[in-house]
């Protein structure tokens, strides 16, 4: 394990540069990594697993803001509903449900992410476009629902990650004139965050270019 400063000094001009939060995707990292990161200005990690996310955030600085960017069960959200700064990946309405309520008993607001199904790949999750146009918002009083997230195809053929890229920027785009709140296009990992800023993302969630390839 290890922490690429010099990657992440690169990533963290061209983000201010651009207005673009980066996301430093912390998942299966020591503590002593994220330290690293943390003692070089890095406030936001990304984290798949709720049990690891609830350790590491015990035990961490509290100014860090913890990002769930990984495919949430609906009986876990009371973990992380305390503390969580943003929920990326809310793929159903099952789960916008119990996080407005997990919230309303916070008696606070959480922000969170529609995340977009984009990709070719069956395994990977999503609402359909037609789904989140339709989707009623004034029901999850307690939350903020804030942007839209996805992930392109895994493959190494660049015009189709621009392609799906494309579509969820457009929807985005159409979105912001009905909801006032939509201000984060979450798009982009370590191997193709450029073509997603390309798109026209403003959160990159990048993992193994900060920290190296993930066993
Ligand atoms: C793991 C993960 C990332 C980071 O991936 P890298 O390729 O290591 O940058 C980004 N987003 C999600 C949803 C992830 O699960």
């Amino acid at each position: 394990m290890a922490f690429y400063k010099d990657n992440f000094e690169k990533l963290k001009k061209e983000c201010e540069i651009n207005n673009i939060t980066l996301v430093a995707v912390s998942k299966i990292r020591t503590e002593a990594d994220i330290i690293q990161a943390y003692n070089c200005g890095q406030r936001d990690f990304g984290e798949n697993y709720v049990q690891e996310l609830v350790a590491k955030a015990e035990s961490l600085p509290k100014d860090i803001r913890w990002h769930f960017i990984g495919h949430l069960q609906t009986n876990k959200v009371k973990y992380i509903a305390p503390f969580i700064h943003l929920v990326h990946g809310i793929d159903n309405e099952k789960l916008l449900s119990e996080l407005n309520k997990q919230a309303a008993k916070l008696d606070k607001k959480i922000n969170c992410l529609l995340q977009l199904h984009i990709a070719e790949e069956e395994t990977k999750f999503g609402f359909s476009a037609e789904e989140v146009i339709a989707l009623d918002f004034s029901r999850y009083p307690f939350l903020n629902i804030c942007g839209l997230m996805g992930m392109a195809t895994f493959t190494d053929d660049k015009t189709q990650i621009q392609k799906e890229f494309l579509v969820l920027s457009e929807l985005y785009k159409t979105l912001q004139k009905k909801h006032t709140a939509f201000t984060i296009l979450s798009m982009g990992m370590s191997g193709d965050y450029d073509l997603a800023i390309r798109e026209g993302s403003n959160m990159i969630r990048v993992g193994s270019l900060l920290f190296g390839e993930r066993k």
